[in-house]
C-alpha cells in the first residue's frame, strides 16, 4: 500500500516524500487506518519494522484535524530509554516537517537548565511530549504540569518499560491525564506484565499481531562455548584479526568497562555505552559510531533495541542476553537492510541453560566455533551438552525470586 492511499493530509505526505518514504511496512498498512479511526491499540510490533511511523503518522494526521487545545500538551509518547526518545525526536523533524506541530522531548541525564526548559514547554503545551517515565514523572511530582489536554497516549516498547520496572511509573502517569484519551500500545513481546498492563489502561483495542520476526538470513550467528576467564582474551583475539564495525554487548556496566579498557589498551577506536555515562557524552558516542569515527561500540542492552545504524558488521554477545527476543534485537544491529553481518555469543557453563532457550525460540542450533589453540588451553573445555530438567528447573526458580525481587525495588530515572 502506497502512502497516498490513507487518510493522511499534503503536508505529512510532502515529509514523506522528503524522506523517500513511498510504500508502507505492514505494521503501517495496518495501524494507521485503525488510529484514525479512533481506536485503542495493542500492536506487536519490532524495532526495525516501520512501528515508529505506523504511530507518529497518523498522530500528526489526528491533531492537525483540531479539537486540540494549543495551550495544553495533546500527545504523550512513552519509550524505556533516552536514545529511543531522541531517536523518536530526530524523526519528527522530518514526518512534521511541513506541519505546524511542536514537540518536546523529555528524559533525564540532561543539566538543570533542560530540565527547566522541559518544565516550561510541558506547562505552556507543545503538542507532542516523548518522554521517558522517569523523568517525566520527576517534572509531576516537582508540581505545574498539566497534563489534562491529552488525547493520545502512546507507550512505545511496552515490555522493555516494563522490563525496566516502569510499570507503577506508567500507572501513575496515566492518573494525571484525562480519563478520555485514545492509547496505543506497540510491543515486541506480550509476557505477561504487558498483557496485564493492556487490560488495565486499554479500552476495546484492536490487536495488530504481525509475526515475531527471527533473525535475518544475512546474518552469520556462531557460539563460542567458553569459560568465564576467557572470554577478555577471546575478545582480544578476534579484534587482533579483523577491523570490522562491531557491538559488543555485555550484561553490566562494569563488565562493559572492563571489556572497554582492554580493548582500549590494543589501541582500538572504541567507546563504551551505559547508563553511567552523563547524557552529553552518551549522545556523542552514538554519533560517533553512527560516523564512524569508532570501530567498536562496547555496551549495555541501552543500544539493542531501536537504534538504527545501518552498518554494524559485527555484534558479541559478550555475555547471554536474559530474553530471547534480546538475542535477535542485540545481533539485529547488524545485517541490516539486506546486508551481512556476523552475530557471535559467548555462552559459559552457567548460561546455558537461557542459550538452550534461545535455541529452542530460534527453532535451530547455532554453529559452534572452535576457540583458538592457546585460549583453548587455558582450561578444560566445556562439554556440549543441553542441561538436565532438574538443572533447569532450579534455574528457573531462582530466576524467579530474583525477579519479584527486582520488581518490588523502586526505579528512578537513572536505571538507564
Ligand atoms: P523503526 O521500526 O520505527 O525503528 O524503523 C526502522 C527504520 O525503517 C527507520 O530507519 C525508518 O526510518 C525506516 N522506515 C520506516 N518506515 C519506512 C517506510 N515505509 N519506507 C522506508 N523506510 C521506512
Amino acid at each position: 500500500m502506497y502512502f497516498d492511499e490513507l487518510d493522511l493530509n499534503d503536508n505529512i505526505l510532502d515529509g514523506l516524500d522528503a524522506m523517500n518514504f513511498e510504500k508502507c511496512t505492514p505494521i503501517q498498512e495496518k495501524a494507521i487506518p485503525i488510529i484514525l479511526e479512533g481506536h485503542d491499540i495493542l500492536a506487536s510490533a519490532q524495532t526495525g519494522t516501520g512501528k515508529t511511523a505506523a504511530y507518529i503518522l497518523p498522530l500528526l494526521e489526528l491533531l492537525s484535524r483540531g479539537k486540540k487545545d494549543s495551550s495544553k500538551v495533546n500527545a504523550l509518547i512513552l519509550m524505556p530509554t533516552r536514545e529511543l526518545a531522541q531517536q523518536v525526536d530526530q524523526l519528527l523533524e522530518g514526518f512534521a516537517y511541513y506541519e505546524n506541530t511542536s514537540w518536546i522531548a523529555i528524559y533525564g541525564g540532561n543539566d538543570g537548565i533542560a530540565f527547566a526548559q522541559q518544565q516550561k514547554a510541558l506547562q505552556t503545551g507543545g503538542d507532542i511530549a516523548i518522554a521517558t517515565p522517569g523523568r517525566l514523572l520527576s517534572h509531576i511530582r516537582i508540581g505545574g504540569v498539566d497534563l489534562s489536554g491529552i488525547e493520545y497516549l502512546i507507550l512505545d516498547e511496552a515490555d522493555r518499560m516494563l522490563d525496566i520496572g516502569f510499570y507503577d511509573d506508567i500507572i501513575e502517569i496515566i492518573k494525571h491525564l484525562p480519563k478520555k484519551h485514545q492509547t496505543l500500545m506497540f510491543s515486541a513481546t506480550f509476557p505477561k506484565e504487558v498483557e496485564r498492563l493492556a487490560k488495565q489502561i486499554l479500552i476495546n483495542p484492536v490487536e495488530i499481531k504481525l509475526a515475531v520476526s527471527k533473525p535475518a538470513d544475512g546474518i552469520h550467528q556462531g557460539v563460542y562455548l567458553l569459560h568465564e576467564t576467557q572470554k577478555k582474551e577471546l575478545i582480544k583475539e578476534l579484534f587482533k584479526t579483523q577491523n570490522r564495525k562491531s557491538i559488543i554487548f555485555s550484561s553490566s556496566k562494569e563488565k562493559v568497562f572492563h571489556i572497554y579498557c582492554a580493548l582500549k589498551n590494543m589501541g582500538l577506536n572504541v567507546a563504551q555505552m551505559h547508563s553511567g555515562l552523563e547524557q552529553k557524552q552518551r549522545t556523542q558516542v552514538m554519533l560517533d559510531f553512527k560516523n564512524n569515527k569508532l570501530q567498536a561500540l562496547v555496551a549495555t542492552n541501552i543500544v539493542s533495541r531501536g537504534i538504527d545504524i545501518d552498518d554494524v558488521a559485527m555484534v558479541i554477545n559478550y555475555d547471554v542476553p536474559k530474553q530471547s527476543e534480546d538475542y535477535v534485537h542485540r545481533i539485529g544491529r547488524t545485517a541490516r537492510a539486506g546486508a551481512e553481518g556476523l552475530g557471535i555469543t559467548f555462552v559459559t557453563l552457567k548460561d546455558r541453560i537461557l542459550f538452550d532457550r534461545i535455541e529452542t525460540f530460534l527453532g535451530k542450533t547455532i554453529e559452534r566455533l572452535p576457540l583458538p589453540d592457546d585460549i583453548a588451553n587455558m582450561a578444560p573445555p566445556i562439554l556440549d551438552e543441553k542441561a538436565k530438567p532438574k538443572e533447569k528447573k532450579k534455574f528457573y526458580k531462582k530466576r524467579k525470586t530474583r525477579n519479584r525481587k527486582k520488581r518490588n525495588k523502586p526505579t528512578t530515572e537513572q536505571n538507564l
